[in-house]
């Protein structure tokens, strides 16, 4: 299976700044292919898709509500609003929402279900803090996170697995420990959640272009989930090129 790169916006970008960056996205053949997706924040999903539509870089939402339905949910966006723009993927209990937002495991199952019933790819942000890891305890928290698939895993299952602590701090972790949790994580879903059909593990914390190479050549590392090096044309290319 091809690897799969997700730029991660977070709450950056403006108009005009965001149409350049994706007109330089889609003039390189690295970037604007099959997996490959941006996550732009909710209220630029009209614009962007307006600008993918006909070209194979995909879009994706950073979020979505556990709320299925229309109704009396203010500031909410749903999943099946989310389709209307043809969203490929949703990143889901990104460790910025768990910190500020207090995203638990119960309110990311319903979020789980919210986005795969409406046809959407989920995919689950793992990690631990730097003092959960000191602690020896690294492992444990992540199967305590994956917990949200239990019972839920269907069809292509992608997980990312974001160490808390190499997140915007330019802090990569060793190759050693990606791939020691990468295979932590594929043997647990194979033991606890049967029922995918495809796994994809991507690594996110300060990938960028100078160590994209070595992160994406690690053994059980499907891809990659970047942030800040997202917004940069050429470091973003450079990730692409070398998934
Ligand atoms: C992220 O936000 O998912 C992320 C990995 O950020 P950065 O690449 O900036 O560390």
């Amino acid at each position: 299976m091809d690897k799969l790169v997700i730029g991660n916006w977070k709450m950056n970008g403006r108009r005009s700044a965001n149409g350049a960056l994706l007109a330089a996205l889609l003039g390189e053949t690295a970037c604007n292919r099959r997996g490959v997706s941006v996550a732009v924040p909710a209220v630029y999903l009209a614009d962007v898709a307006a600008q993918l539509a006909g070209q194979s870089l995909t879009l994706s939402a950073q979020d979505v509500s556990q709320f299925a339905d229309d109704g009396a949910y203010t500031g909410e966006v749903s999943a099946a609003m989310l389709a209307e723009f043809g969203i490929e993927y949703v990143l889901l209990g990104h460790s910025e929402r768990r910190q500020y937002f207090g995203e638990d495991n119960r309110l990311l199952g319903a979020k789980f279900d919210a986005a795969s019933n409406a046809g959407l790819v989920p995919v689950l942000c793992v990690g631990e803090t730097l003092a959960e890891r000191e602690a020896g305890q690294a492992e444990s928290v992540i199967a305590t996170q994956l917990e949200v698939l239990l019972g839920r895993a269907s069809g292509h299952l992608v997980i990312a697995y974001e160490p808390v602590w190499a997140i915007g701090t330019g802090k990569v972790a060793t190759i050693e420990q990606i791939a020691a949790m990468h295979a932590h994580i594929k043997q647990w879903v194979l033991q606890n959640a049967k029922g995918a059909d495809s796994i994809r593990v991507l690594y996110g914390g300060s990938v960028k272009a100078e160590n994209a190479d070595a992160v994406l050549s690690t053994p059980n590392v499907d891809g990659a989930l970047v942030g800040g090096a997202s917004l940069n044309a050429s470091a973003f290319r450079k990730i692409c090129e070398a998934a």
